[in-house]
């Protein structure tokens, strides 16, 4: 079923033993878009992340992928159906080298390692496409270099390639530009751009320029609630969004 939204969810709320961390929201992801998710510490954006991943279950509401009601459903259906968290399955192995991190990756995604092991040529193919997938993110360079030695920014981007290899219909990224300096950030800042040229992405993203720069749609959350929503020219001119960034 295509819809114009690949996500939504309805009146979602998750409660901590009566606290109420989300609190009604309802979030429509429009395909093809970068949607960022912003708002001040505590507002529930984790909250969100964790309940569109499964991680956690909502209190009420619904969760529609794709116009699927995924609400009842587990982690790892939601992951096969294309909705992927960066950092979550593709934690890569510091001892191992960045190709075959994403090797890894490759080999996971297909789930039939054992089938590629066999055939010499089947390898070399994987390689390939884990090369491929380097170059998309600005690593090609750094190969065979084992990732424990990679500087942090090339990490996170080594990060991104184990999570294109499982070729995520919806991308979500929790804070990918947070920790780094200015140099690292404005080149992960257009590895997303390029990342998001044929899918989703939805990022929770603390970095205002990152957000103005590269998201279609913003929403605004704060004490578990959507307080604005639209693109960044609307939303940073709205008078509860700048009382919400600077009460508190
Ligand atoms: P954000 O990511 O926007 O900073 P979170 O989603 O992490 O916000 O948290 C929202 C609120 O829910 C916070 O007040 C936080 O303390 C609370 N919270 C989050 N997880 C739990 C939990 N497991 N148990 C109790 N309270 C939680």
């Amino acid at each position: 079923m295509t819809t114009d939204y690949i996500l939504e969810t309805r009146d979602l709320v998750r409660e901590f033993k009566g606290f109420v961390a989300v609190n009604g929201v309802n979030l429509k992801v429009r395909r093809g878009q970068i949607h960022a998710l912003i708002g001040p510490n505590g507002a529930g954006k984790t909250t969100v992340f964790n309940l569109l991943t499964k991680f956690l279950i909502p209190t009420s509401g619904k969760i529609l992928y794709n116009g699927h009601d995924i609400t009842a459903e587990k982690p790892a259906q939601v992951a096969r159906r294309g909705v992927v968290r960066s950092f979550q399955i593709s934690a890569t192995f510091p001892n191992l080298t960045a190709l075959e991190n994403v090797r890894i990756g490759l080999q996971r995604a297909t789930g039939t390692s054992f089938h590629f092991w066999k055939p010499e040529r089947s390898l070399d193919v994987l390689d390939d496409r884990a090369m491929e997938l380097l170059e998309t993110v600005g690593l090609s360079e750094f190969a065979d270099i084992v990732t424990v030695e990679l500087p942090y920014g090339r990490k996170r981007a080594l990060e991104i390639a184990t999570t294109l290899a499982t070729e995520p219909e919806l991308m979500l990224l929790d804070e990918p530009t947070q920790g780094m300096g200015h140099e690292d950030v404005e080149r992960v800042t257009q590895l997303i751009k390029k990342v998001a040229a044929n899918r989703t992405v939805l990022m929770v993203e603390h970095n205002m320029n990152v957000v103005s720069s590269i998201a279609d749609t913003i929403s605004v959350l704060q004490r578990g609630q959507v307080i604005s929503e639209g693109p960044y020219e609307t939303v940073s001119a709205d008078p509860q969004v700048l009382e919400a960034y600077m009460g508190n």
